[in-house]
């Protein structure tokens, strides 16, 4: 291949003028047809590292992701950039048979670069079939986690991605992405895959702007969250709870108290759902108090906090939703409450699953036990988790956390810490 200047791709296709983080290196990577690996925090970047490629090299990519909405709204904005409406489609069950045809014979005809599918779509013997004629770029796996029963999202259909990929076509490069650092996930990703001479990529997953606290939860979590929220009147923030009943409790709780807030799960029908997101990302209301279904694809940079009414189930569920905050750099408050009596309440929601997934849930429930304990750099404890080592003393943000702004009144330490 002649020598491409990426920059100036970069610039043609996307309008930016540097790449982010580890992007060139990981495109250069995927042009040179390498498997390769991509681990990086949300918002780093990960979409363009597959895109960029598939729009330069010859052919059709195959991009496997989760959730359709986000595979939409990525076809709309490649689509924005293009000349061609067909440079980029969706293959699903929502298609009729004109548009099958339709997306077809783009993909035959080479104008399309992209195309999205779910993983249970590509299992369809008449879409393997039809792909095995065409010349297929790569292999990109979006949310690659996915595979693994150790990551936060398990999704059985995505195990069987090699399979097919191999009934598709001889020595297709694979691209997996993921946003999850666990080195165990990692591994299962990779042996799942078969890519076990991949390139590794990955980047820091440190959120140095993130403020990190961990308060004891007493029968006074209502006023406390109140007192909390009230303090930071007029900012974006995300009040997280586990159950619907809660949601609601405390969305009330905090209107009464004249904070405009609405809730926010998976209870609540489809159009009040939009609306409250809409709500939120306009700005209408300061604060959503939401279940998990709550988050996922949305991109409010300027969320200043997020509170956790509950531990979360694992750390990297901790990191995926305080990650949410202070994206844009800003301030990012990532306030949850702790008691070891939710951790009962947590094991006990399992106890009805199969063994395996217990053992595993267990385990995550041990690591954020010792992680609401712990007296260490609150930052050191999860970037070592992710594998990643951090020194609290020199790293960016190290001071940023209640133990080590409060080593010794910790226990106690309930008032709002001044950023
Ligand atoms: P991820 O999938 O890793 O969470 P995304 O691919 O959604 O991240 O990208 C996050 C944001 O970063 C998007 O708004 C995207 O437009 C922006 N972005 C990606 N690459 C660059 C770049 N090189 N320069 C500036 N912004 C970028
Ligand atoms: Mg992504």
């Amino acid at each position: 291949m002649e020598q491409i200047n990426l920059h100036q791709e970069l610039k043609k296709y996307f309008g930016f003028n540097e790449f982010k983080g580890l992007q060139e290196q990981v495109i250069k990577s995927i042009i040179s047809n390498k498997d390769t690996f991509v681990i990086m925090p949300t918002g780093g970047g990960k979409s363009l590292c597959y895109q960029l490629p598939a729009l330069i090299k010859e052919g059709t990519a195959i991009v496997v992701s989760p959730l359709i909405a986000l595979m939409k709204n990525q076809v709309d904005a490649i689509r924005n950039i293009s000349e061609h409406h067909g440079v980029a489609h969706v293959l699903n069950s929502s298609l009729n048979k004109t548009q099958v045809k339709q997306v077809k014979e783009d993909i035959s005809s080479g104008i399309t670069k992209l195309v999205y599918v779910a993983p249970e779509s590509l299992t369809k013997t008449e879409y393997i079939e039809f792909l095995k004629g065409e010349n297929i770029s790569f292999l990109a796996i979006d949310e690659a986690h996915c595979i693994s029963e150790w990551g936060h999202d398990f999704r059985p259909e995505y195990r069987n991605l090699k399979n097919i990929i191999e009934r598709i076509g001889e020595n297709i490069p694979i691209i997996g992405l993921t946003a999850t650092a666990t080195p165990k996930v990692q591994e299962d990703i990779l042996k799942n895959l078969r890519i076990p001479n991949s390139k590794t990529f990955k980047d820091s997953f440190n959120r140095p702007n993130l403020y990190y606290e961990i308060r004891p939860k007493t029968d006074d979590v209502d006023s406390d969250i109140i007192k909390f929220v009230k303090k930071n009147s007029g900012k974006s923030g995300i009040i997280y709870c586990l159950s619907r009943k809660r949601v609601e409790q405390l969305s009330q709780a905090l209107q009464v108290n004249g904070v405009k807030a609405v809730p926010y799960h998976a209870g609540l029908d489809a159009k009040s759902r939009s609306r409250h997101q809409d709500m939120f990302l306009m700005e209408d209301i300061d604060v959503v108090v939401a279940t998990i279904a709550f988050g996922m694809g949305i991109d409010k940079p300027d969320v200043r906090f997020v509170v956790h009414n509950d531990i979360p189930k694992s750390i990297e569920s901790y990191y995926q939703e305080t990650g949410r905050a202070g994206r844009d750099g800003g301030e990012g408050h990532c306030v949850a409450y702790y008691n070891h009596k939710d951790i009962e309440k947590l094991e006990k929601f399992m106890s009805g699953k199969p063994i395996a997934e217990q053992e595993i849930g267990h385990a995550l429930l041990q690591d954020v036990v010792a992680f609401a304990e712990s007296s260490i750099s609150r930052r050191k404890y999860i970037l070592h988790y992710f594998g990643e080592e951090f020194d609290n003393e020199t790293g960016d943000g190290g001071d940023m956390d209640d133990n080590i702004r409060y080593p010794k009144k910790k226990k106690e330490a309930k008032d709002d810490v001044d950023l």
